[in-house]
């Protein structure tokens, strides 16, 4: 509950140098003057703001008096200039395991209750300290595995994503006022943009909105990653790809066919950005009921996969498997890479590599035992999903599927709103299209929002954050 003060360890539950524990709440400072004594004997409720001192840390004993247990850092920080916007004591004790439990729940003694999953964070974005979206950017960075996912959290934790919208809610209100003025004294000249101007400003915010969707491939591929299918006849080389993208022995290798029967899944790091890999069974004709249901497995997998790398045996010439994977390949619109594999036992015009070259746009050599061509692949699926015009560090940029639904609402509103202004049907649609425009957006920063999207926002961050 909100009213309620909590408290829980921030740093990870493990053996360190030092632990932090955190305490949030209207009776941050009371409870944590029971846990903590400081060496000047000073009081924690008269201690400056964002002031370190040095103290004991004191728990309970067998007969429930506190008693020191550690020496340690508290830090008082005062509603509303803290992470939470709420009063908050910071302990800093040596990091062990027990001593850590042990100050814990000397905490919860002294009237503390634990936090939730995200709470902290939860308090935050409740008491207006940050937006919905740069809570889910500070997710994104504690779950970073690449450099781009640091930087694209950092982008969107400093707020520029909330800056761009608040310029967009801006001009939203600016053309609502002026239309509302329009409604209520049609004889009158009280609006402050014309009929034409009126125009052109709609159409800038659905140009903003339009602009600021064409980010999202981008943000994705990084942030939560592109669905990828390796796919191919058997022996192609799948499982010893998805197995040097991994960067271990996830998948098993053998010259025996039919080896892979299950998908198999796993996201992995790809230069700029992530994949979420699948490998499937060797797709061909089986008799073998089980090698069949992870064929038609294979089979689904595909259908819903971003990007498809298809494998063909640089070794052997393009046979029926070969042919039916082509052709079934052959009217998606998704990215399909075609890759030839095991160039290392092979060189020149390879009978394959012609064949690919003839029947897919983008095709790469590639051999997983020497690693040729991997860059060139990791290269080619940059470009084909990061924005180049794009610059992570200060562009704002949509990096998940909730951010996008709201702003394409947003922008399918402004385009009613544009054809209802431009057929002069009625001046009142145009309103209720533009307000549908801002409840939209609304959303994003989470001004209003459904309980359900915040707590399953919240749901992923760690106790303690
Ligand atoms: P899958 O059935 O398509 O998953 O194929 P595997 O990855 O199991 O590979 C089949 C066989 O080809 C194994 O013996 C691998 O060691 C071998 N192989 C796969 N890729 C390469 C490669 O790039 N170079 C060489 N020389 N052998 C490879």
């Amino acid at each position: 509950m909100l009213g309620d003060t909590i408290a829980a360890v921030s740093t990870p539950r493990g053996k360190g140098g030092v632990a932090l524990l955190r305490v949030s709440g209207d009776r941050a400072i009371e409870i944590s003057e029971k846990v903590f004594c400081a060496k000047n004997k000073k009081s924690l409720a008269d201690l400056p703001a964002r002031q370190a001192i040095y103290g004991s840390i004191l728990a309970p004993d067998e007969s429930g008096a506190f008693v020191p247990v550690d020496d340690g850092i508290a830090v008082v920080f005062r509603a509303p200039a803290s992470f939470t916007g709420e009063d908050t004591v910071e302990l800093t004790c040596h990091g062990g395991i027990l001593l850590t439990e042990k100050i814990l729940a000397a905490l919860f003694a002294a009237g503390a209750k634990p936090a939730m999953a995200g709470e902290f964070t939860r308090r935050a974005f409740l008491n207006g300290k940050l937006g919905l979206s740069a809570a889910e950017a500070l997710g994104l960075m504690l779950d970073a595995k690449t450099d781009t996912q640091l930087t694209l959290a950092h982008t969107g934790m400093s707020g520029k994503l909330e800056a761009q919208m608040e310029n967009i809610y801006a001009s939203l209100r600016r053309l609502l006022a002026s239309v509302y003025a329009k409604i209520d004294y049609p004889d009158e000249d009280l609006a402050d943009l014309s009929e034409s101007e009126l125009l052109a400003e709609i159409e800038a915010t659905r140009a903003s909105l339009e602009s600021l969707l064409s980010t999202y491939t981008t943000g994705r591929s990084i942030a939560e990653g592109i669905a990828t299918v390796i796919c191919g006849r058997p022996n192609a080389g799948k499982s010893s790809l998805y197995n040097r993208l991994v960067g271990r022995d996830a998948a098993i290798v053998t010259e025996v066919e039919g080896t892979t029967r299950d998908v198999l899944s796993e996201t992995v790091p790809f230069g700029k950005v992530t994949l979420r890999l699948f490998d499937t069974a060797g797709l061909h004709e089986s008799d073998d009921p089980v090698e069949r249901i992870g064929i038609d497995r294979a089979k689904k997998t595909l259908d819903e996969a971003e990007l498809v790398f298809a494998l063909f045996d640089g070794t052997k010439q393009p046979d029926e498997d070969d042919f039916k994977l082509t052709e079934s390949l052959s009217g998606r619109k998704e990215a399909t890479i075609a890759l030839v594999t095991k160039c290392d036992l092979w060189s020149g015009e390879d009978e394959t590599l012609a064949f690919c070259k003839k029947h897919f746009e983008k095709v790469l050599s590639i051999s997983t035992e020497s690693g040729e061509g991997l860059a060139e692949l990791e290269e080619l699926v940059e470009t084909l999903f990061v924005d180049g015009s794009i610059d992570l560090r200060k562009d704002p940029i949509l990096t998940s599927a909730r951010q996008y639904a709201a702003v394409l609402g947003a922008k399918e509103a402004a385009a009613r709103a544009k054809d209802a202004l431009l057929s002069g049907i009625s001046v009142e649609l145009v309103c209720s299209d533009l307000e549908k425009a801002m409840e939209s957006l609304s959303e994003l920063d989470g001004r209003s929002v459904s309980e359900d999207v915040v707590s399953e926002i919240f749901s992923h961050f760690c106790v303690g954050k």
